[in-house]
């Protein structure tokens, strides 16, 4: 399904559905200008979102010789299908950070050393085993090593006369970035800031605190004028700056729920502090989680606890290959 979501510039949404996916779908947006259309992520690597996809770019009619594409960041609902482009010799667009997890020369290692770490911090090996067999983020990513031009904060993607300029915004992933018209205001988010739902902030090697970039990109976002924001997923109904402040508000809950959490019960692993969290799962308790879901809770988790740890509100303690949690001092 297309519809045209802003006039000038002109820009549609090609809605993808993601089957079996709490995200629901993904916002595929167009910015069509007379001489070159800048597509903006992909889908998961799975034959819906090409079918929902290919449609869509059928349907505008695009023409693939002067398209460009640019990928938000490196989760796999948005990256799934690159190939499909890079196989048209269609130009893709990245942030340098996220490209470089993708296409580096560690590409895969980082999954391996957060399985390691989820491991020390109490998550249990049987969750784990089974992360590549039903977490869809592995299970449709897409074939690592694509080719890119590399982008770094402040770089404008050459859309003739139009001023569409990359933002790295760390948080959501370590190279995320946005797409800010500043001429016409329009922000298009990716994952950095959604409606209705909260971005999942997660853990990462090499990045010592997400959450705080998190915080410090959603205060960049706050500097611009934004007249209208079009986000990665769900619907693109709201204020960018009433958003971010929802957003860090949210946050600062979760950190008090974690930190109380820690303080009632002295000694926890990560992993028994993310099961006293109230997530909104759609009712369902903590028992009832499936392991890409606990593994998401985990990450989460664990970036707010490494945040308090660095405000030294908590305390890291390694026992036995284990991190065990005490609160330091009040929040
Ligand atoms: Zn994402």
């Amino acid at each position: 399904m297309v519809k045209q979501v802003w006039n000038d510039p002109a820009v549609y949404c090609v809605e993808v559905d993601l089957p079996q996916n709490p995200l629901h779908n993904l916002n595929v947006y167009v910015i069509r200008t007379p001489e070159r259309d800048l597509m903006i992520d992909t889908g998961f690597c799975r034959p819906e979102c090409r079918e929902a996809l290919w449609s869509g770019i059928r349907e505008l009619g695009l023409n693939l010789s002067r398209t460009a594409l640019f990928l938000t960041h490196l989760h796999s609902d948005h990256t799934g299908l690159v190939w499909d482009f890079v196989d048209r010799d269609i130009p893709v667009y990245m942030g340098r950070v996220d490209l470089g997890y993708l296409s580096g020369p560690h590409q895969m290692d980082h999954l391996a050393l957060l399985e390691e770490m989820f491991g020390m911090e109490g998550f249990p090996p049987e969750y784990l085993a089974v992360q590549s067999t039903e977490n869809q983020g592995r299970i449709y990513a897409p074939k690592p090593g694509f080719p890119a031009v590399p982008l770094d904060h402040g770089d404008k993607i050459p859309m003739s006369g139009l001023d569409v300029t990359a933002l790295h915004t760390p948080g959501h992933t370590p190279g995320h970035m946005v797409l800010y018209l500043p001429k016409e205001q329009l922000l298009f988010s990716g994952d950095h800031i959604l409606f209705g739902i909260t971005p999942n902030i997660s853990v990462w090697h090499q990045v010592p605190h997400s959450l705080k970039d998190y915080f410090d990109s959603l205060g960049m976002i706050r500097t611009l004028p934004i007249r209208a924001t079009f986000p990665a997923h769900r619907s693109a109904e709201g204020d960018a700056h009433q958003r971010v402040k929802e957003l860090l508000v949210h946050h600062a809950q979760r950190l008090a729920e974690i930190y109380q959490a820690a303080a009632a019960y002295p000694g926890s692993t990560a992993y028994q502090i993310a099961g006293m969290i109230k997530w909104s799962a759609r009712g369902r308790a903590w028992e009832e989680f499936p392991s890409h879901q606990r593994w998401f809770a985990m990450a989460e988790t664990l970036a707010h606890l490494y945040y308090l740890a660095e405000k030294d509100k908590v305390r890291r303690i390694q026992r036995s290959g284990r991190i065990l949690y005490h609160v330091k001092a009040p929040l």
